[in-house]
Protein backbone atom coordinates (compact mmCIF):
# COMPACT_ATOMS: atom_id res chain seq x y z
CA UNK A 1 0.00 0.00 0.00
CA UNK A 2 1.75 3.39 -0.92
CA UNK A 3 1.08 5.95 2.64
CA UNK A 4 0.27 9.24 1.78
CA UNK A 5 0.65 11.72 3.93
CA UNK A 6 -0.82 15.33 3.87
CA UNK A 7 1.01 18.35 5.49
CA UNK A 8 -0.95 21.91 6.02
CA UNK A 9 1.17 24.90 7.21
CA UNK A 10 -0.33 28.45 7.55
CA UNK A 11 1.58 31.79 5.99
CA UNK A 12 1.91 34.76 8.67
CA UNK A 13 2.13 38.13 9.12
CA UNK A 14 3.69 39.81 11.99
CA UNK A 15 2.17 41.76 14.68
CA UNK A 16 4.81 43.72 15.86
CA UNK A 17 8.94 43.10 15.94
CA UNK A 18 10.26 43.98 12.86
CA UNK A 19 14.27 43.15 12.19
CA UNK A 20 14.65 42.04 15.30
CA UNK A 21 14.72 37.92 14.79
CA UNK A 22 18.41 38.21 13.03
CA UNK A 23 19.24 40.16 16.11
CA UNK A 24 18.62 37.63 18.60
CA UNK A 25 15.44 39.65 19.68
CA UNK A 26 11.95 39.66 19.79
CA UNK A 27 8.71 39.42 17.40
CA UNK A 28 5.28 38.58 17.86
CA UNK A 29 3.66 36.67 14.49
CA UNK A 30 -0.17 35.33 14.12
CA UNK A 31 -0.09 32.38 12.19
CA UNK A 32 -3.51 33.26 9.65
CA UNK A 33 -5.99 30.91 7.66
CA UNK A 34 -4.43 31.14 4.69
CA UNK A 35 -2.58 27.88 4.22
CA UNK A 36 -0.22 25.41 2.02
CA UNK A 37 -0.56 21.89 1.54
CA UNK A 38 1.80 19.15 0.92
CA UNK A 39 0.05 15.31 -0.41
CA UNK A 40 3.50 13.33 -0.21
CA UNK A 41 3.54 9.87 -1.19
CA UNK A 42 6.53 7.64 -0.62
CA UNK A 43 8.36 6.05 -3.70
CA UNK A 44 10.73 2.85 -3.73
CA UNK A 45 13.58 5.34 -5.32
CA UNK A 46 15.86 8.53 -4.31
CA UNK A 47 14.14 10.68 -6.86
CA UNK A 48 11.73 13.54 -5.26
CA UNK A 49 9.14 14.47 -8.32
CA UNK A 50 7.24 17.85 -7.04
CA UNK A 51 4.50 19.83 -8.60
CA UNK A 52 2.72 22.64 -7.54
CA UNK A 53 -0.69 24.20 -8.97
CA UNK A 54 0.66 27.72 -8.73
CA UNK A 55 0.63 29.33 -11.86
CA UNK A 56 3.87 29.40 -13.22
CA UNK A 57 5.87 26.43 -11.16
CA UNK A 58 7.00 23.98 -13.77
CA UNK A 59 7.60 20.64 -11.71
CA UNK A 60 11.13 19.70 -10.58
CA UNK A 61 12.86 16.33 -10.06
CA UNK A 62 15.92 16.07 -7.88
CA UNK A 63 17.51 12.84 -5.75
CA UNK A 64 16.73 12.71 -2.02
CA UNK A 65 20.88 13.49 -1.57
CA UNK A 66 20.52 16.67 -3.57
CA UNK A 67 22.88 20.04 -2.96
CA UNK A 68 22.44 23.56 -2.94
CA UNK A 69 22.54 24.95 -6.77
CA UNK A 70 20.78 21.20 -7.61
CA UNK A 71 17.27 23.06 -8.05
CA UNK A 72 16.61 26.61 -8.72
CA UNK A 73 13.05 28.42 -8.43
CA UNK A 74 10.37 27.41 -6.43
CA UNK A 75 11.63 24.18 -6.38
CA UNK A 76 14.62 24.94 -4.34
CA UNK A 77 12.06 25.29 -1.02
CA UNK A 78 11.12 21.91 -1.84
CA UNK A 79 14.57 20.54 -1.85
CA UNK A 80 16.07 22.87 0.55
CA UNK A 81 13.81 20.99 2.67
CA UNK A 82 15.29 17.46 2.01
CA UNK A 83 19.22 18.44 1.97
CA UNK A 84 18.18 20.20 5.95
CA UNK A 85 16.92 16.91 6.82
CA UNK A 86 19.52 15.13 5.37
CA UNK A 87 22.34 17.48 6.74
CA UNK A 88 20.96 17.12 10.16
CA UNK A 89 21.21 12.94 9.65
CA UNK A 90 17.42 12.04 8.99
CA UNK A 91 16.86 9.25 6.72
CA UNK A 92 14.02 10.27 4.12
CA UNK A 93 12.53 8.64 1.28
CA UNK A 94 11.98 9.43 -2.23
CA UNK A 95 8.73 10.87 -2.99
CA UNK A 96 6.01 12.40 -5.10
CA UNK A 97 5.35 15.55 -3.70
CA UNK A 98 2.09 17.59 -4.72
CA UNK A 99 1.71 22.22 -3.31
CA UNK A 100 -1.65 23.62 -3.60
CA UNK A 101 -1.78 26.93 -1.55
CA UNK A 102 -4.09 29.92 -1.13
CA UNK A 103 -1.74 32.24 1.10
CA UNK A 104 -0.08 35.01 -1.78
CA UNK A 105 3.56 35.03 -2.76
CA UNK A 106 5.80 37.53 -2.58
CA UNK A 107 3.14 39.85 -0.49
CA UNK A 108 4.83 39.68 2.47
CA UNK A 109 2.53 36.74 4.17
CA UNK A 110 5.84 34.21 4.16
CA UNK A 111 4.58 31.49 1.33
CA UNK A 112 7.72 30.33 1.25
CA UNK A 113 7.79 29.28 4.75
CA UNK A 114 4.52 27.97 4.58
CA UNK A 115 5.68 25.55 1.97
CA UNK A 116 8.88 24.52 3.71
CA UNK A 117 6.77 23.69 6.90
CA UNK A 118 4.16 21.96 5.23
CA UNK A 119 6.76 19.42 3.44
CA UNK A 120 8.32 19.65 6.83
CA UNK A 121 5.13 18.50 8.49
CA UNK A 122 4.81 16.03 5.67
CA UNK A 123 7.98 14.51 5.75
CA UNK A 124 8.11 14.39 9.14
CA UNK A 125 4.92 12.00 9.51
CA UNK A 126 5.82 10.09 6.49
CA UNK A 127 9.12 8.93 7.65
CA UNK A 128 8.33 8.77 11.19
CA UNK A 129 10.72 11.27 12.45
CA UNK A 130 8.68 12.45 15.20
CA UNK A 131 10.53 16.31 15.18
CA UNK A 132 9.87 19.05 17.77
CA UNK A 133 7.75 22.04 15.80
CA UNK A 134 10.64 24.64 16.56
CA UNK A 135 13.16 21.70 15.52
CA UNK A 136 11.31 21.66 12.35
CA UNK A 137 10.47 25.69 12.31
CA UNK A 138 14.85 25.41 12.18
CA UNK A 139 15.27 23.04 9.61
CA UNK A 140 12.76 25.22 7.50
CA UNK A 141 15.19 28.58 7.94
CA UNK A 142 18.08 26.13 6.83
CA UNK A 143 16.60 24.97 3.93
CA UNK A 144 15.92 28.71 2.93
CA UNK A 145 19.30 30.18 3.64
CA UNK A 146 21.94 27.08 2.93
CA UNK A 147 19.63 26.09 -0.22
CA UNK A 148 17.13 28.62 -1.56
CA UNK A 149 20.16 31.23 -0.33
CA UNK A 150 17.56 33.93 1.48
CA UNK A 151 19.73 34.66 4.56
CA UNK A 152 16.09 35.25 6.46
CA UNK A 153 15.32 34.43 10.58
CA UNK A 154 13.32 31.65 12.03
CA UNK A 155 10.47 33.71 12.21
CA UNK A 156 7.93 33.00 9.77
CA UNK A 157 8.76 29.26 10.24
CA UNK A 158 8.69 29.35 14.09
CA UNK A 159 4.84 31.69 13.53
CA UNK A 160 3.69 28.82 10.58
CA UNK A 161 4.90 25.70 13.81
CA UNK A 162 3.36 27.58 16.47
CA UNK A 163 0.26 29.14 15.42
CA UNK A 164 -3.10 28.41 17.81
CA UNK A 165 -6.32 30.19 17.14
CA UNK A 166 -6.79 33.12 19.18
CA UNK A 167 -2.87 33.89 19.83
CA UNK A 168 -0.13 35.34 18.58
CA UNK A 169 3.25 33.71 18.83
CA UNK A 170 6.03 35.12 20.98
CA UNK A 171 8.98 34.27 19.30
CA UNK A 172 12.68 34.61 21.56
CA UNK A 173 15.05 34.43 18.28
CA UNK A 174 18.27 33.77 20.64
CA UNK A 175 16.59 31.49 22.90
CA UNK A 176 15.08 29.45 19.55
CA UNK A 177 11.73 29.19 21.83
CA UNK A 178 7.87 30.30 21.02
CA UNK A 179 5.21 30.69 23.14
CA UNK A 180 1.65 31.56 22.41
CA UNK A 181 0.40 34.97 24.06
CA UNK A 182 -3.85 35.59 24.00
CA UNK A 183 -4.89 37.69 21.14
CA UNK A 184 -9.03 37.20 20.74
CA UNK A 185 -9.63 40.20 18.44
CA UNK A 186 -12.64 38.87 17.58
CA UNK A 187 -13.75 39.07 21.50
CA UNK A 188 -12.40 42.82 21.58
CA UNK A 189 -13.94 43.84 18.87
CA UNK A 190 -11.24 44.48 16.89
CA UNK A 191 -10.12 43.44 13.75
CA UNK A 192 -6.67 43.39 12.20
CA UNK A 193 -7.07 44.49 8.72
CA UNK A 194 -3.43 43.55 6.46
CA UNK A 195 -3.35 45.56 3.20
CA UNK A 196 -1.29 44.31 0.40
CA UNK A 197 0.28 47.53 -1.05
CA UNK A 198 1.17 45.71 -4.16
CA UNK A 199 4.30 47.81 -4.43
CA UNK A 200 7.25 45.88 -5.70
CA UNK A 201 9.79 44.83 -3.42
CA UNK A 202 12.47 47.10 -4.39
CA UNK A 203 16.10 45.99 -3.98
CA UNK A 204 14.75 43.81 -0.96
CA UNK A 205 17.58 41.30 -1.43
CA UNK A 206 20.22 44.10 -1.09
CA UNK A 207 18.99 46.25 1.74
CA UNK A 208 18.17 43.25 3.68
CA UNK A 209 21.63 41.71 4.28
CA UNK A 210 22.97 45.60 4.13
CA UNK A 211 20.77 45.81 7.36
CA UNK A 212 21.95 42.25 8.77
CA UNK A 213 25.55 43.66 8.06
CA UNK A 214 25.28 47.01 10.03
CA UNK A 215 23.75 45.47 12.61
CA UNK A 216 26.54 42.70 12.95
CA UNK A 217 29.11 45.27 12.70
CA UNK A 218 27.50 47.18 15.69
CA UNK A 219 27.18 44.10 17.73
CA UNK A 220 31.28 43.63 17.05
CA UNK A 221 32.03 47.27 17.64
CA UNK A 222 29.89 46.52 21.17
CA UNK A 223 32.16 43.55 21.86
CA UNK A 224 28.36 41.12 21.97
CA UNK A 225 27.71 38.68 19.83
CA UNK A 226 24.63 40.03 18.93
CA UNK A 227 22.29 43.25 19.85
CA UNK A 228 20.46 41.41 22.57
CA UNK A 229 23.40 40.84 24.98
CA UNK A 230 23.11 44.72 25.07
CA UNK A 231 18.78 45.08 25.28
CA UNK A 232 19.17 45.67 29.28
CA UNK A 233 21.49 48.70 29.01
CA UNK A 234 20.48 51.86 28.67
CA UNK A 235 19.58 52.85 25.16
CA UNK A 236 21.46 55.75 25.55
CA UNK A 237 24.67 54.40 27.32
CA UNK A 238 24.67 51.90 24.13
CA UNK A 239 23.98 54.18 21.06
CA UNK A 240 26.57 57.17 22.58
CA UNK A 241 29.24 53.93 22.10
CA UNK A 242 28.68 53.65 18.42
CA UNK A 243 30.51 56.75 16.50
CA UNK A 244 28.38 55.69 13.08
CA UNK A 245 25.16 57.91 12.93
CA UNK A 246 23.45 55.02 10.46
CA UNK A 247 24.57 52.67 12.83
CA UNK A 248 22.84 54.99 15.88
CA UNK A 249 19.65 54.83 14.28
CA UNK A 250 19.88 50.72 13.18
CA UNK A 251 20.72 50.04 16.51
CA UNK A 252 17.96 52.37 18.14
CA UNK A 253 15.42 50.56 15.59
CA UNK A 254 16.52 47.14 17.35
CA UNK A 255 16.56 48.06 20.65
CA UNK A 256 13.66 50.09 21.01
CA UNK A 257 11.30 47.55 18.86
CA UNK A 258 12.57 44.82 20.75
CA UNK A 259 10.89 46.89 24.07
CA UNK A 260 7.77 47.25 22.65
CA UNK A 261 7.65 43.77 21.76
CA UNK A 262 7.97 43.15 25.27
CA UNK A 263 5.37 45.99 25.90
CA UNK A 264 3.01 44.51 23.40
CA UNK A 265 2.91 41.46 25.29
CA UNK A 266 2.23 42.63 28.73
CA UNK A 267 -0.68 44.63 27.43
CA UNK A 268 -2.11 41.40 25.59
CA UNK A 269 -1.87 39.44 28.68
CA UNK A 270 -3.62 42.00 31.07
CA UNK A 271 -6.28 41.62 27.94
CA UNK A 272 -5.62 45.45 26.50
CA UNK A 273 -5.99 44.53 22.48
CA UNK A 274 -6.81 48.16 21.89
CA UNK A 275 -4.05 49.55 23.97
CA UNK A 276 -1.05 48.38 21.72
CA UNK A 277 -2.50 50.64 18.74
CA UNK A 278 -0.08 53.22 19.95
CA UNK A 279 3.00 50.46 19.96
CA UNK A 280 2.26 49.11 16.11
CA UNK A 281 2.22 52.92 14.99
CA UNK A 282 5.58 53.69 17.03
CA UNK A 283 7.08 51.05 15.13
CA UNK A 284 6.34 51.89 11.92
CA UNK A 285 7.55 55.15 12.37
CA UNK A 286 10.95 53.54 13.43
CA UNK A 287 11.04 51.64 10.67
CA UNK A 288 10.38 54.52 8.43
CA UNK A 289 12.94 56.77 9.59
CA UNK A 290 15.59 54.94 11.57
CA UNK A 291 15.73 51.60 9.71
CA UNK A 292 14.50 53.27 7.02
CA UNK A 293 13.16 50.12 4.78
CA UNK A 294 9.43 51.31 4.07
CA UNK A 295 9.10 52.43 0.76
CA UNK A 296 5.75 55.08 -0.05
CA UNK A 297 3.15 52.73 -0.92
CA UNK A 298 4.02 51.25 3.62
CA UNK A 299 3.96 55.23 4.55
CA UNK A 300 0.46 56.34 2.88
CA UNK A 301 -1.40 53.18 3.27
CA UNK A 302 -0.24 53.32 6.94
CA UNK A 303 -1.02 57.53 7.40
CA UNK A 304 -4.55 56.58 5.41
CA UNK A 305 -5.42 53.90 7.78
CA UNK A 306 -4.83 56.09 10.82
CA UNK A 307 -6.83 58.96 9.49
CA UNK A 308 -9.46 56.83 9.05
CA UNK A 309 -9.68 56.15 12.88
CA UNK A 310 -6.95 52.71 12.87
CA UNK A 311 -5.82 52.38 16.86
CA UNK A 312 -2.52 51.89 15.46
CA UNK A 313 -1.04 50.52 11.97
CA UNK A 314 2.43 49.59 10.67
CA UNK A 315 4.41 47.88 8.01
CA UNK A 316 4.88 44.34 8.32
CA UNK A 317 7.67 41.57 7.28
CA UNK A 318 10.74 43.04 5.68
CA UNK A 319 9.96 46.50 3.92
CA UNK A 320 10.80 47.38 0.42
CA UNK A 321 7.13 46.54 -0.42
CA UNK A 322 4.63 44.38 1.04
CA UNK A 323 1.83 44.77 3.32
CA UNK A 324 1.06 47.01 6.03
CA UNK A 325 -1.24 45.60 9.31
CA UNK A 326 -3.82 47.80 10.58
CA UNK A 327 -5.50 47.41 13.91
CA UNK A 328 -9.15 48.61 13.89
CA UNK A 329 -12.61 48.71 15.32
CA UNK A 330 -14.11 45.78 13.47
CA UNK A 331 -17.19 48.40 12.80
CA UNK A 332 -14.48 51.11 11.49
CA UNK A 333 -12.64 48.28 8.98
CA UNK A 334 -14.01 48.51 5.66
CA UNK A 335 -14.06 52.67 5.96
CA UNK A 336 -10.26 52.44 6.75
CA UNK A 337 -9.95 49.89 3.64
CA UNK A 338 -11.61 52.44 1.68
CA UNK A 339 -9.42 55.35 2.70
CA UNK A 340 -6.23 53.09 1.81
CA UNK A 341 -7.88 52.53 -1.37
CA UNK A 342 -8.81 56.53 -2.15
CA UNK A 343 -5.36 57.55 -1.04
CA UNK A 344 -3.36 55.02 -3.18
CA UNK A 345 -5.59 56.17 -6.41
CA UNK A 346 -4.61 59.97 -4.93
CA UNK A 347 -1.16 59.03 -5.29
CA UNK A 348 -1.59 56.93 -8.67
CA UNK A 349 -0.59 53.69 -6.73
CA UNK A 350 -1.95 50.15 -7.93
CA UNK A 351 -5.29 49.08 -6.25
CA UNK A 352 -4.32 47.42 -2.71
CA UNK A 353 -5.56 44.12 -1.40
CA UNK A 354 -7.18 43.83 2.06
CA UNK A 355 -8.36 41.39 4.07
CA UNK A 356 -8.08 40.10 7.60
CA UNK A 357 -6.01 38.06 9.74
CA UNK A 358 -7.21 35.80 11.66
CA UNK A 359 -5.27 34.10 14.28
CA UNK A 360 -5.17 30.99 13.29
CA UNK A 361 -3.48 27.43 13.77
CA UNK A 362 0.25 26.52 13.31
CA UNK A 363 1.44 23.77 10.73
CA UNK A 364 0.02 19.76 11.07
CA UNK A 365 -0.16 16.39 9.09
CA UNK A 366 -2.35 13.80 8.56
CA UNK A 367 -1.37 10.07 7.34
P1 LIG B 1 6.89 35.35 0.66
O1 LIG B 1 7.46 34.29 1.51
O2 LIG B 1 6.80 36.65 1.36
O3 LIG B 1 5.60 34.98 0.04
P2 LIG B 1 9.26 34.81 -0.82
O4 LIG B 1 9.91 35.48 -1.96
O5 LIG B 1 10.03 34.58 0.40
O6 LIG B 1 7.91 35.60 -0.53
O7 LIG B 1 8.75 33.39 -1.29
C1 LIG B 1 7.94 33.26 -2.42
C2 LIG B 1 8.43 32.08 -3.26
O8 LIG B 1 8.15 30.85 -2.57
C3 LIG B 1 7.73 31.95 -4.57
O9 LIG B 1 8.33 32.77 -5.55
C4 LIG B 1 7.93 30.47 -4.86
O10 LIG B 1 9.24 30.23 -5.35
C5 LIG B 1 7.83 29.83 -3.50
N1 LIG B 1 6.44 29.41 -3.23
C6 LIG B 1 5.63 29.86 -2.27
N2 LIG B 1 4.41 29.25 -2.31
C7 LIG B 1 4.47 28.39 -3.33
C8 LIG B 1 3.55 27.45 -3.93
N3 LIG B 1 2.31 27.29 -3.46
N4 LIG B 1 3.97 26.74 -4.99
C9 LIG B 1 5.20 26.89 -5.47
N5 LIG B 1 6.09 27.75 -4.98
C10 LIG B 1 5.76 28.49 -3.93
MG1 LIG C 1 9.44 34.34 2.37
Amino acid sequence: MTKSVVGSAPGRVNLIGEHTDYNGGFALPLAIPQRTTATVTARNDDLVSASSRASGMDPVEFSVNTAPGDVTGWGAYVAGVFWALRQAGHEVPGANLRVDSDVPTGAGLSSSAALECAVLVALDTLAGLELEPSTMALLGQQAENGYVGAPTGALDQMASMHGRDGHVVLFDAARGTAEPVPCDLDAAGLTLLVIDTQAPHRHADSEYGARRQTCEAAAEALGVPSLREVQQEPAETILAKLDDDVARRRVRHVLGENQRVSETVELLRAGRIRDIGALLTASHVSLRDDYEVTVPELDVAVDAALEAGALGARMTGGGFGGSIVALVDTARASLVGDEVHRAFARHGFTAPHVFTAIPSAGASATA
